[in-house]
């Protein structure tokens, strides 16, 4: 008799029907989940507790997707959105949920990361916006081919034209129209990536309660008729402080070249954070939601709980807003960062507000945190708040080498943060809290701050 050769799968759906299902969860991503027969469906734009009718759209072996054709019993999770745009743009992948459930939701997507990722039990709090629209103070819009302005349909390049963006402040929507007229009416080709041509790539723009920076960049020396251009765009608000030419030639997916001219106005943007002032520069990082960093600040500041005799390092302290934060109270601090625009944005940042316990080196963070360790620096505080793809074991070895009596990881990855705090309980660090902070209201992002403290 001929050996099994293992089960017959079947899946219980087929491609391109309809079916009526109840949605159970969100997935990580923030897609509803639905389960026909045990089989798993991934939904957008469906709300857990939603009876929808749904059309399947793909099916692998374990798990396919599909979307909503029509919703039957909405779930009382469900807020009609706001935006025009929601279903297309894909910006927002939370928008159809009730502001309270995607904060819960928030906390689930921490809380399992830890315990799934780095096996730490702990619940985390939640923090909030009042208001959660219009938050971001930067927005980065690429060009249609016909000079119109939108965003990236999701998983694709074609853009999405848009009429506003109710995540960012309304003046972007002035000057991108005007950006826009400017390319309409004098037929500047849009930069097409697949052919390496045309001009006009993308717009970014920077905001502050008193200051707008705008970016263009381009591929290319110059901007066609641009003076006109900064005729129109300084006209929409005199708010409007500078604007930027950043030269981008290369075939790349990144925001931004290396070069920038400013072709009008200052260099830099001013803005105050915790009390303090900064300016910032084009290339360096900034959070994008004001009112929720001071928040987050706050509390990465309260957990780090430092006295007139403690060193802190802050490690990936970009313009060092945490940095300069920390030293009001510390007694030294070290900031080490990559970028070198901000480094330098770092060090004006310190005199500016004649903070003088505060020094700053551009480096990577894994050649020279084990280089200051080495040299006996012997920081009594960690901060680190890595990018998306966190820290790694040669920054995070020295680090708990040097037994500082706190660490306070500050996230923007709930998944690379389990991973890095893994790492830190299974030397010598016990995991005492973690608070979320809604940056990203009606995204699937979420930042955290985390304190452990040495065993
Ligand atoms: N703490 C800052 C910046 C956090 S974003 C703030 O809150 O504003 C993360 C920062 O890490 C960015 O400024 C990025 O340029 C920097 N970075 C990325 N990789 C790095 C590395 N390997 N070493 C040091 N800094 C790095």
């Amino acid at each position: 008799m001929p050996k099994s050769k293992g089960l017959i799968f079947i899946i219980p759906v087929e491609k391109n029907h309809k079916y009526i299902a109840k949605i159970e969860t969100l997935s990580s991503d923030g897609n509803g989940i639905a389960r026909i027969c045990g089989y798993t469906l991934f939904v957008p734009q469906a709300v857990p507790g939603d009876e929808v009718e749904l059309l399947v759209v793909k099916t692998n072996k374990n798990y396919g997707y599909a979307k909503v054709m029509a919703v039957i019993t909405p779930s009382p999770m469900r807020k009609e959105p706001p935006c025009p745009h929601f279903a297309k743009c894909g910006g927002c992948q939370l928008m159809t949920i009730d502001y309270n459930a995607q904060l819960e939701f928030k906390k689930n997507i921490v809380r399992d990361a830890l315990l799934r990722l780095g096996k730490i039990d702990l619940t985390p709090d939640i923090i909030g916006m009042e208001y959660p629209f219009r938050y971001r103070n930067k927005m980065v819009f690429p060009f249609a081919p016909d000079g119109s302005w939108g965003f990236y349909r999701q998983r694709s390049h074609d853009v999405i034209p848009l009429t506003d963006c109710f995540l960012g402040d309304s003046l972007t929507t002035e000057i991108m129209n005007t950006i826009s007229i400017h390319i309409k009416k004098y037929n500047i080709p849009v930069y097409d990536e697949i052919a390496h041509k045309g001009v006009m790539r993308r717009a970014f723009l920077r905001t502050t309660e008193s200051e707008v920076m705008v970016v263009i960049s381009v591929n290319g020396d110059n901007i066609p008729k641009a003076d006109e251009l900064i005729k129109s765009i300084t006209a929409v608000s005199p708010k409007i402080s500078s604007i930027i030419l950043n030269i981008n030639k290369k075939r790349t997916n990144l925001v931004l070249g290396d070069k920038n001219v400013t072709l009008w106005g200052k260099d830099v943007l001013s803005a105050t954070l915790c009390g303090l002032s900064y300016e910032i520069s084009p290339h360096s990082f900034f959070q994008v939601n004001p009112i929720q960093t001071e928040k987050l600040y706050g509390k990465a500041i309260e957990l780090a709980d430092t006295t007139e005799n403690d060193t802190v390092l802050d490690i990936y302290c970009g313009i060092g807003t945490i940095s300069l934060t920390a030293a009001k109270t510390a007694k030294s601090v070290i900031g080490v960062e990559i970028v070198p625009e901000a480094i330098e944005n770092a060090k004006d940042n310190a005199k500016r507000n004649s903070i003088e316990n505060a020094e700053f080196y551009c480096s990577a963070a894994e050649d020279i945190v084990p280089q200051l360790i080495a040299d006996n620096i012997s920081p009594d505080i960690v901060i680190l708040d890595p990018p998306r793809k966190g820290s790694d074991e040669k920054t995070l070895s020295a680090i708990v080498s040097a037994k500082p009596k706190r660490i306070v990881y500050v996230s923007c990855n709930p998944a690379t943060l389990a991973r890095d705090a893994q790492f830190l309980t299974e030397n010598s660090y016990t995991a005492k809290s973690v608070t979320a902070v809604d940056m990203f209201p009606h995204t699937v992002h979420v930042e955290s701050v985390m304190l452990f403290v040495k065993d």
